[in-house]
């Protein structure tokens, strides 16, 4: 059972995160996900790499920040952690040709798409959206975001995660499939992109189960964005 405080603090949290941390003048619209975009997470759980991004949406109910705390939700019993690079959306366009897609950002940060594996593979047997196993609330622990001009090449970017000090993933994106250009390319072809929209990005190999009383700290290039949460 909930308790009434636990409650009221989720609803003042999602009441309280509209503007985005370091792009203040941004407030978070949509999340859009993209799946197997790293080949060797593709294999680790045995998925065929897509041959066009893969794409999924997670509500922003679901954010926190650093500091916060991921709730291991009581209809889970197997909950992974998935670092991604997260790309904040800076300017409204639709159909975006890949040499202008970086255009289009505001900045990049790091984020961790939480993700209840048991759920969704159930869902994955069944043909079913993967909404549920990606969108509880707290399932996307996002770090400040980094003005864009600060990073020379978002397609060299150094992302790692840990849990109680041991490292998890630790992966370049230069071996993401779809790079940031396509995928805000490929994105913008379906949805008009607006200020505010996030992208995560995918995961590289390592996915791996998080418990309660677990530590979790992810990086990005060695510190150049950071977040640390626990899990209860
Ligand atoms: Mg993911």
């Amino acid at each position: 059972m909930v308790s009434q405080e636990t409650k009221a603090f989720f609803i003042l949290r999602i009441m309280d995160k509209k503007n985005i941390p370091g792009l203040p003048h941004l407030q978070f619209r949509n999340i859009f996900c993209i799946g197997r975009n790293y080949v060797e997470h593709a294999k680790e759980l045995n998925n065929e790499v897509p041959s066009q991004p893969l794409v999924f949406l997670k509500p922003t109910s679901s954010i926190i920040f650093d500091g916060d705390k991921i709730q291991i939700p009581p209809q889970s019993d197997n909950v992974h952690h998935e670092v991604e690079l997260a790309i904040a959306i800076d300017k409204a366009g639709k159909n975006i040709p890949k040499e202008e897609a970086l255009e289009y950002v505001g900045g990049y940060g790091i984020g961790i798409d939480v993700t209840a594996r048991d759920i969704q593979q159930k869902a994955k047997e069944k043909g079913h959206p993967w909404t549920v196993a990606k969108g509880f609330d707290t399932f996307t622990p996002l770090s400040s975001f980094i003005e864009k001009d600060r990073i020379k090449d978002p397609q060299n970017l150094h992302l790692q995660i840990s849990v109680n000090s041991e490292v998890r993933q630790s992966d370049s994106t230069k071996l993401m499939i779809y790079t940031i250009a396509d995928l805000i390319h490929y994105l913008s072809t379906i949805f008009t992109l607006q200020p505010g929209d996030i992208i995560l990005t995918g995961t590289p190999k390592g996915v791996s189960s998080i418990t309660k009383g677990d530590n979790i700290e992810a990086s990005l290039s060695n510190g150049l964005a950071t977040i640390s949460v626990t899990v209860e």
